[in-house]
């Protein structure tokens, strides 16, 4: 569907343009559905007494599970002829940087290995993300933190922009929906990514937000 585009950071193309009646998962009767009403800004704040490291070490291996399983839930669309590249919301496509910094052009289920495989090794490797009592986290332990959720975040931003239908068909907009406003709501109060990296997803996390707090609040 996306094959033959110019290697562009912001190709916009096609299908959803920028008007939000035509992106399905904008609309208010999809926006609104979720599995819980629990309240999300409880969840995401440092509880009392808690070391911020441990905090934020325990949210990405739950965070890695969770999205992990979902995008496995829908492997079978992925494929390299359905997405040939691995792109978002905007048609943004993302680049996956080899060990040696070099930016490579790949389909969506080759970028998104790379980045569960990348995350796993980061999670399991003990002097990176210790599980023994009195270890401590390396410095830059929050550049890598932050280089997770990015990839977490871009994991469902593709199934958001690629793979909508499917999750409407299977009745998953719901789950999607918790997940990515959990997911979204952690990052911004940890400061976790970058505004740059929010804003192609900022008409999304405004039409959950909207929802959500109507259904909190109303
Ligand atoms: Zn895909």
């Amino acid at each position: 569907r996306h094959g033959g585009l110019p290697q562009l950071p912001l190709g916009y193309k096609g299908r959803h343009q920028d008007s939000s009646e035509e992106c399905p998962y904008l609309q208010r009767q999809n926006a609104c559905q979720r599995i819980t009403d629990a309240n999300m800004f409880a969840l995401i704040s440092l509880p009392p007494g808690m070391d911020k490291a441990e905090w934020l070490a325990s949210n990405t291996v739950a965070f890695f599970n969770h999205i992990n399983l979902f995008s496995s839930a829908l492997s079978e669309f992925c494929t390299p002829s359905t997405c040939p590249t691995a792109c978002g919301p905007g048609n943004m496509v993302y680049f996956w940087t080899d060990d040696h910094g070099r930016k490579l052009k790949c389909s969506a289920p080759l970028y998104f290995d790379y980045a569960m495989s990348y995350i796993q090794e980061l999670l399991t490797d003990e002097d990176v993300f210790p599980t023994k009592a009195g270890a401590t986290f390396p410095t830059g332990f929050i550049f890598l933190v932050q280089k997770v959720f990015l990839l977490l975040l871009r994991t469902l931003a593709h199934i958001y922009w690629s793979h909508y239908s499917e999750v409407l068909a299977l009745d998953m907009h719901p789950h999607l929906n918790t997940l990515f406003s959990h997911l979204t709501l952690f990052c911004q109060q940890h400061s976790l990514l970058e505004p740059e990296d929010m804003k192609p997803l900022q008409d999304l996390i405004n039409a959950l937000e909207r929802t959500f707090l109507k259904n909190t609040f109303l």
